[in-house]
């Protein structure tokens, strides 16, 4: 099983030399997403080499353009090369009144089904479900409406242990409910617990997107117990003010959201282009939060590693 991120911007605002804006590419088991589309996206998902016509839900947190300008570009290219698949968009309800009229007035019909599905902006939602991952949105707290996305695995069948299998005199019309966690009775009339003849389950992994957004409770709250957070840092603690008054975050804000959310491993991005490396926003982390990571272009993240 797999679940990894690549991060194809992670800088703020303004794309530079080094860092374009934000979005990522989330491969969960086999399931293709995007998270945000600034422009440059497309670009971005050849240079690491991602086959973008894999693609089959976008998820689009907010509409400052550093989120998503890259779309339209993005699906008129998958038009030109041939895409017949669905491909379903998760966004604030202005981005379909936004995005038909862009491709109606350039003449593009799209030769494929193009879905848009409007964001709860006030509470937390289950938005994608199948039988190996869900996916949720939140409310963030930013300058317009934002919000963060939740994908988390689902629990798999459980393994039965091969060993006990003889021991138990297990039988295959057992195993089903074994898997499935429920306790059996045997043919001696005894009860077997799935826990003894099953192996322990490995952890299920989640990955949390929080971006743009400032410091908030009601958000560690919603992702409370992810295994990885992607939570912005535009700032360093000496930004603290411009942080605030921009509904932005620090290093410090981000790590103190990962430590109420009992986060494992904390990634920060959407690092503002005033700051030419990483350096201090590594330096920060390492203090704050030391199980942290600084976001690069390019970047990408085995979940099943880290
Ligand atoms: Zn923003």
């Amino acid at each position: 099983m797999n679940f990894s991120i690549t991060i194809l911007g992670s800088g703020a605002a303004l794309p530079t030399k080094n860092r374009m804006p934000t979005a990522q590419y989330v491969n969960c088991n086999n399931r293709h997403f995007l998270i945000d589309c600034a422009e440059g996206t497309q670009l971005q998902l050849r240079k690491y080499k991602i086959n973008f016509q894999k693609l089959s839900h976008v998820f689009i947190s907010h509409l400052h353009g550093d989120h998503y300008f890259g779309l339209a570009g993005l699906l008129s290219t998958m038009n030109l090369l041939g895409r017949e698949k669905e491909l379903t968009i998760f966004g604030p309800p202005e981005l379909e009144t936004i995005l038909k009229p862009m491709l109606f007035y350039g003449g593009a019909r799209l030769a494929f089904n193009l879905k848009f599905k409007s964001l709860n902006r006030i509470v937390k939602e289950m938005i994608y479900e199948d039988d190996i991952v869900k996916v949720f949105s939140f409310p963030l707290v930013h300058k317009i409406p934002t919000s963060g996305f939740l994908i988390e695995e689902k629990p798999k069948p459980l393994k039965i242990n091969p060993s006990m299998i003889e021991a138990y005199n297990l039988k295959i019309e057992h195993f089903k409910d074994l898997q499935n966690g429920k306790d059996i009775i045997l043919d001696s009339g005894e009860v077997c617990s799935f826990e003894k003849v099953t192996l322990k389950p490995k952890k299920l992994l989640s990955y949390a997107y929080c971006s743009d957004t400032k410091k908030s409770e009601t958000v560690a709250k919603a992702i409370y117990g992810a295994t990885h957070l992607y939570h912005e840092a535009t700032f360093l603690i000496k930004d603290q003010k411009r942080a605030n008054s921009t509904a932005h975050s620090t290093t410090k804000d981000a790590a103190d959201v990962a430590i109420q959310a009992n986060i494992n491993k904390l990634i920060v991005g959407h690092i503002s282009s005033r700051y030419k490396t990483n350096d201090d926003h590594e330096h920060e982390m390492l203090h704050f939060f030391a199980n942290s990571i600084v976001a690069k272009d390019g970047l990408c993240i085995d979940l099943t590693k880290e």
